[in-house]
């Protein structure tokens, strides 16, 4: 396996995650319960990470970029279900599948 992403906290991870297993790559996300040691450690090596098998690794950067560039768009939806942010693209909430 390889490391594709070194996220900005574990709801970062797991939307990375997310992306790779709707494109049908299998992805792993390591180190999310670390945060509390954070300041300690390095920050590449205390966040959460986003691992994947080396033969999905070039697809799934491929897939970290779109997810980025669509990131990078200004505005997130707030989930009026569950309250967690999505990015404005989304048409649903990634947390909890309701309608943004
Ligand atoms: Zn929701």
């Amino acid at each position: 396996m390889k490391r594709l992403y070194n996220a900005h906290s574990r709801v970062d991870a797991f939307l990375v995650r997310d992306r790779l297993l709707h494109a049908n790559i299998e992805a792993h996300v390591f180190n999310q319960h670390m945060a509390s040691i954070a300041g300690d450690v390095p920050p590449d090596v205390a966040g959460p990470q986003v691992w994947v098998d080396d033969e999905d690794y070039v697809r799934a950067q491929g897939v970290l970029a779109d997810f980025e560039a669509e990131r990078a768009r200004p505005g997130s939806l707030r989930c009026a279900r569950c309250g967690e942010e999505s990015p404005a693209t989304f048409d649903l909430c990634w947390k909890c599948g309701g309608s943004l």
